[in-house]
């Protein structure tokens, strides 16, 4: 696969996220070291996102090859409740660069299918957004947003993987996102040499 379309697409992404979780960041308290999202579950991603992460793994050293092998290979044992990413080294991302676009874009406050205000996992166990956030209605609290001195009002931004792949950038960078599926149906499909996918 030619990279460099999809690159120059995740540049410009990235630039816009960046404006966005500055935009939040008194809400926001994603730091270095925190991993929750990458234990939290298995996130969908295209098959040109996973032909880049794959590109990033092979660029790692050997040894985090054969740590992240050794997670799929316990992924395969294992139940798929209790997936933790397979990518996520001593608490942090192994293939940062070359992460799918969800891992991107997590954390901020983002809309639902019927447009209402939908809240990272991680607002109910305190982290963002949760100071802003009716735990009893499980819902944005204007009077919490109003009377916590914050310099701005939150704001939802649409960053939904499909409102992403449908951007006029992907038409006029001609990507092909392909077909979105889960990343464990990625590494561990029914048939076929798992390993061939990571090597
Ligand atoms: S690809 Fe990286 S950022 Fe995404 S869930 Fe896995 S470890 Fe976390």
């Amino acid at each position: 696969m030619n990279n460099g379309n999809f690159e120059k697409f995740l540049e410009i992404l990235d630039d816009d996220l960046k404006k966005i979780f500055e935009y939040q960041k008194e809400y926001i308290v994603c730091k270095k070291g925190c991993s929750l999202c990458c234990r939290r579950g298995d996130y969908p991603l295209s098959e040109i996102e996973f032909e880049y992460l794959k590109a990033g793994f092979e660029k790692l050293n050997e040894e985090t090859k054969e740590k992240i092998n050794n997670n799929i290979e316990e992924l395969k044992k294992g139940n798929r409740d209790s997936y933790i990413c397979p990518f996520l080294i001593e608490d942090s991302c192994s293939i940062y660069s070359h992460r799918p676009i969800i891992c991107r874009t997590f954390g901020v406050l983002t809309e639902d299918s019927k447009g209402n205000p939908s809240f990272p996992f991680c607002t109910t166990l305190g982290l963002n957004f949760s100071k802003i956030y009716d735990s009893e209605n499980k819902r944005l609290s204007s009077k919490l947003a109003l009377s916590g001195n914050f310099t701005i009002l939150p704001k939802i931004f649409r960053l939904s993987n499909n409102i992403i792949m449908k951007l006029p950038l992907a038409k006029e960078l001609n990507i092909e996102f392909g077909q979105a599926k889960k990343m464990i149906d990625f590494l561990l499909p029914e048939t076929g040499d798992t390993k061939s996918s990571n090597e």
